[in-house]
């Protein structure tokens, strides 16, 4: 019992430590729900994600066959400015289009939602409508939502703008939306280069990735009920099938997901999250005639331009800027609300997001998450690292600048294979893993160090035989006793105890037996002293005890209840045979008997010859 609580006691903070990290662990496993578990370790991961997006953005190259045409804050002023509130007349958007395909671009895409309005401009639309016919690689976009058919019924959605799955893996579930915004019916019967374009956010409001393939049952009007999943591409994804087969010959004719979730396109591949979405590589912040961010031209620019044209003088753009290029065309006006957040970059026009999109596509290097087993595997060598480096490296400080640089290089690993294979590793979990391992190892470590220690010090204070303290320790213990007692200004005793005829019983019984009463005799002295008290073997057959706090009258009487102690019991030897013990004693206390140890074991010793002179079994009194 003793050394149980000495043990608490000497690793009350070790207990503590373990403590506190295991009631944080039962916190984050038991008390915190696991569904907010994950959600902090994805928020977490994918701002780690953020983190390498914007490292290795910088090494990224953009298309510059890739315009971008922005209704931005001036070209918004001006448009108010010349035609009233917006939207504005759909003339505007023609004119626009019929100017860009004169100079034979590859792709025309709106990034905008031509809806049906009551305060239509019949001539207006019509004028767009036509563009939509005279020039098929003109694209524009639908966007889905969940509004109540009470508000607005599910419109039904003409055949020609749905495309054909082939579903070769069962991981993939696209997003089902019930309700769609349509655009113009003229539009859709003018042109199936439809695709939508909803671009939902995460959780924390930044834009990462963009659902490829969305699901818009069509449903029966009369009761609302689902006929039959019908599935929907993004309008960049479309664009780019045409792209491939028209200009690398891809010959995609259907759209096929492998099994391992990846949406095929010939030589290229768009690797899909199980909700159908791709996980954009984001490039620069925008930013002008740099190689890593788009190019951007003002819609005002533009209506400039074609101004100077009608007058025949030279615009601001060359004749043949928009040749041969793909244009997205979009707004970037606060008001319109059309500004997103992505890794990259804070403010980005959401037209940014398609050109994004395009791009990784003909790069082929939109991001693919590591699968789970090989992330698991890279989180286990990451915490056998972290256990290795405690245990192999003496030196607190160096495990840690060790395992600091091991964590360091894993950061760096992650962003090496992001931006050279595309490959989205892990990085919350391998690195709080291994930080928690780390941790415990050293816990571990130093209570197998504190055990070995204690271990060592009962080997070099106690004696084997008796498991009294030995010489050594009693030495030392006297001497320390002394001090104590003379700066507190307390008293303490010291008694002698030699057994009686001991050379005898040996001879007699032989020296095992010798052995076992001096285990039997140490046990009993233990027992009749108190916690704080140290009892010894000073050698042979002698041993003392330190008593604390004890005058010399207490001592005497301690010493003649610990005579009588070992005199009234008869030890067993064998079952069959039981033999008295007895033993004589000497006190002495500090300080009256001496100030020394050496006086003080004199004393005692004196008093130990006395109680053999007077017949053993007694205590010498002086
Ligand atoms: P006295 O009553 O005068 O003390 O007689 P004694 O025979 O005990 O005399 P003394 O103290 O001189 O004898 C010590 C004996 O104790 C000598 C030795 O045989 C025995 N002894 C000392 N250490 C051990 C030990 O570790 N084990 C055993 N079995 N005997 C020991
Ligand atoms: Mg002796
Ligand atoms: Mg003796």
């Amino acid at each position: 019992m003793k050394s149980f609580f000495s043990f608490l006691h000497r690793h009350r903070y070790d207990i503590l430590f373990s403590g506190i990290l295991f009631l944080l662990l039962m916190f984050i496993f038991i008390v915190l729900p696991k569904e907010e578990t994950k959600n902090v370790v994805s928020f977490l991961e994918n701002k780690t994600f953020d983190i390498r997006q914007n490292v290795i953005a910088k090494d990224k190259k953009v298309n510059k066959d890739i315009v971008i045409v922005t209704v931005d804050d001036p070209s918004y002023e001006y448009l108010i400015e010349t035609y009233g509130d917006w939207p504005v007349p759909r003339n505007v958007y023609a004119k626009i289009l019929d100017y860009i395909q004169e100079q034979q671009p590859k792709y025309v895409a709106f990034d905008l939602l031509f809806i049906k309005s009551l305060n239509r401009i019949p001539g207006s639309d019509d004028a767009l409508i036509e563009g939509f016919k005279k020039y098929p690689n003109t694209y524009t976009a639908i966007n889905f939502d969940d509004y109540a058919f009470e508000l607005r019924t599910p419109p039904v959605i003409d055949k020609k703008i749905k495309t054909d799955i082939i579903f070769n893996s069962d991981n993939i579930l696209p997003r089902k939306f019930t309700n769609c915004r349509i655009i113009m019916e003229e539009i859709i019967q003018a042109t199936d280069k439809i695709g939508h374009i909803n671009t939902p956010k995460s959780d924390d409001g930044f834009i990462r990735t963009v659902p490829i393939i969305v699901n818009y049952p069509r449903y029966n009007t009369s009761d609302n009920t689902e006929l039959a999943d019908e599935y929907y591409l993004y309008m960049t994804v479309k664009m780019a099938v045409d792209y491939l087969n028209k200009y690398e010959n891809a010959g995609i004719t259907e759209i096929k997901i492998d099994k391992d979730n990846n949406l095929l396109l010939n030589d290229r591949k768009i690797p899909l999250t199980e909700d159908a979405q791709a996980i954009l590589n984001w490039y620069g912040e925008t930013g002008i005639e740099v190689d890593n961010t788009f190019k951007y031209v003002s819609f005002w620019e533009v209506l400039k331009s074609i101004e100077a044209q009608e007058y025949g003088k030279q615009g601001l753009l060359p004749n043949d800027f928009f040749k041969d290029k793909i244009v997205y065309i979009g707004t970037n006006v606060f008001s319109l609300s059309d500004i997103k957040t992505v890794p990259t970059s804070k403010y980005l026009p959401g037209v940014e997001i398609h050109a994004t999109l395009f791009n990784n596509i003909l790069d082929n290097n939109l991001i693919h998450r590591a699968s789970m087993p090989y992330n698991i595997l890279i989180s286990l060598i990451l915490a056998i690292a972290a256990a290795f480096t405690v245990f192999r490296i003496r030196s607190v400080y160096i495990s840690i600048a060790f395992f600091t640089m091991l964590l360091g290089l894993y950061l760096y690993f992650s962003t090496f294979v992001m931006s050279a294979y595309n490959v989205w590793v892990w990085v919350i979990i391998p690195v709080f893993l291994s930080l928690f391992i780390f941790v415990c190892s050293f816990i571990v470590k130093y209570l197998l160090k504190s055990r070995d220690f204690e271990y060592t010090y009962k080997l070099a204070t106690t004696d084997g035989l008796t498991e009294l303290y030995n010489h050594r320790f009693f030495q030392e213990q006297l001497r320390l006793k002394i001090k104590q007692s003379e700066r507190l200004k307390t008293k303490f005793s010291l008694i002698i105890i030699d057994i009686d005829f001991f050379k005898k019983f040996n001879d007699r019984y032989g020296h095992q037996a010798g052995d076992a009463v001096l285990k039997h005799v140490a046990n009993t002295l233990k027992k009749s002293v108190r916690n704080e008290d140290f009892v010894c073997r000073y050698g042979g057959e002698e041993m003392t005890i330190i008593l604390n706090n004890i005058n010399k009258d207490d001592a005497i009487k301690t010493a003649k209840k610990i005579c009588e102690n070992i005199a009234s019991k008869e030890y067993e030897l064998t079952p069959e045979l039981a033999v008295n013990i007895t033993i004589s004693l000497g006190v002495s206390t500090y300080p009256e008997n001496g100030t020394t140890p050496a006086e003080l074991i004199e004393y005692a010793d004196k008093g130990l010859y006395m109680a053999k002179e007077n017949g053993r079994n007694q205590v010498g009194v002086l």
